[in-house]
């Protein structure tokens, strides 16, 4: 069979320990011997990050703004001991959190969904996608901690010097004080970044806050949202058939559960976080959550959810075969392709990233899989645990089938 080709590289962003390990396993078995692959090469691996002072995530990001379609692999984010083991002269900054702040993008995450391991909650059939915004509100909060009676005031001063006061609390007694904020603008990002991905995924939008109590503040996420919608995405939305909707948290939370599944939920930051944890958990397995940040122009860069699985990587070290599972990396390649064929109309390309989620799906619902998924496996074939270089090898027997059938 002659390879496909590309026509724009696909820029690529290379990652550390047990992730690098199969980042490269999926491209040799999966990958290379079918597509002429054309990508951009940065090595986010945290040696490099050092020799670079970071300046290879920068450039990265810079290449994702410039070709539009990016995929990564999972980051060490250094902490105190990161720095010692890699003799860092800088505790680096997170990548995601740099490559966000340059494309000013929002996360998704979806579940990938298989016969035999189901979610906790039994109506959910289909996938559903959090949205978080992730920026200001409560983690970029400035807190207080009263220390007895006084008053606490809230003061706003103008670039033109006017002011805004208003008392918060008369203070009778020790206590706590918080300053939020966000800004319009980001949260016009987020909203662009959601309606455009309901647009590319068909699903439909749902986005919820607090905003019967919070009747400034995420109200003004309500309003931004609708005033949005109507002027840029509703006719799209109306002729591809798919619905913005919004409701309060505590009816989307009852909603949800109710629900089965099949739409994008949009959360505020601090409700994106605890709820994707929720909703992550109930489908399943870390390993089986899919991510992707969209940014309000349209620039994609997919990863796993998961992070470099450093435990597994260790033994790998020592000699031991790992069964780690690549799903969400390999789906985060089948989700670039996917897009990458779907701009440069290049619908072969589009076709083989299906066809290889199709194999994947079809080796685990064999009864073929990973250890992290034989344990919750619920299929009636008995599970068969193996490594990921023998899974992986299972998948490309299957993508094989699939292809030349
Ligand atoms: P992790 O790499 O996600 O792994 C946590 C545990 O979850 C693993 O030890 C393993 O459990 C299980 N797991 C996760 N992915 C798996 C997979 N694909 N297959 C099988 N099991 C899987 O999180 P972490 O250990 O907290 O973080 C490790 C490093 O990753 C850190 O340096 C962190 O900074 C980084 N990180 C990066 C990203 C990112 O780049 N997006 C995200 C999160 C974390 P068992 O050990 O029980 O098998
Ligand atoms: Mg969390």
């Amino acid at each position: 069979m002659e390879k496909l080709k590309m026509t724009t590289p696909l820029v690529e962003m290379d990652g550390d320990e047990m992730t690098r390990i199969l980042w490269k396993q999926i491209k040799d078995e999966l990958l290379l011997p079918y597509i002429d692959l054309k990508t951009e090469y940065y090595d986010l691996g945290l040696p490099e990050r050092e020799r670079t002072k970071d300046q290879v995530t920068a450039d990265s990001a810079e290449a994702t703004k410039q070709y539009g379609v990016a995929v990564k692999c999972a980051t060490i984010t250094p902490n105190a001991q990161r720095v010692e083991e890699y003799k860092l002269s800088q505790m680096w900054k997170s990548p995601n959190g740099t490559i966000r702040a340059i494309l000013d993008g929002t996360v998704f995450r979806s579940p990938i969904m298989v016969h035999g391991i189901s979610p906790v909650v039994k109506t959910w059939k289909r996938p559903i996608t959090i949205a978080r915004h992730a920026y200001g509100d409560v983690y970029r909060a400035s807190e207080y901690r009263v220390p007895g009676p006084g008053k606490a005031e809230l003061l706003y001063t103008g670039a033109g010097g006017q002011t805004f006061r208003q008392t918060i609390y008369d203070f009778e007694c020790a206590g706590v004080l918080q300053g939020q904020y966000n800004k319009d603008s980001s949260i016009s990002s987020f909203a662009r970044s959601c309606f455009q991905y309901a647009l590319d995924t068909k699903q439909d939008l749902w986005f919820s806050t607090k905003d019967t109590i919070s009747k400034q503040y995420d109200h003004t996420f309500k309003d931004i949202f609708q005033e949005i919608y109507d002027a840029e995405y509703k006719t799209q939305f109306e002729s591809m058939g798919i619905e913005y909707f919004y409701t309060l948290i505590d009816d989307a939370v009852a909603r949800v559960i109710r629900s089965q599944g099949g739409f994008i939920w949009a959360c505020k930051n601090y409700d994106g976080d605890v709820m994707s944890d929720m909703v992550s958990t109930a489908f399943g397995s870390l390993a089986m959550m899919t991510s992707v940040l969209v940014s309000p122009d349209g620039k994609y860069e997919f990863e796993a959810a998961h992070g470099t699985v450093t435990r597994h990587y260790y033994k790998y070290l020592e000699g031991e075969a790992p069964s780690t599972n690549p799903m969400a990396t390999i789906f985060a390649w089948t989700g670039a392709l996917s897009k990458r064929g779907e701009l440069d109309h290049l619908p072969g390309l589009t076709a083989f990233a299906r066809k290889l989620e199709q194999a994947c799906i079809d080796t685990i619902e064999s009864g073929v899989m990973t250890k992290d998924l034989s344990a919750m496996w619920e299929g009636e074939t008995p599970a068969r645990t193996v490594t990921s270089v023998a899974f992986l090898q299972a998948i490309r027997a299957r993508l094989d089938t699939l292809l030349t059938g």
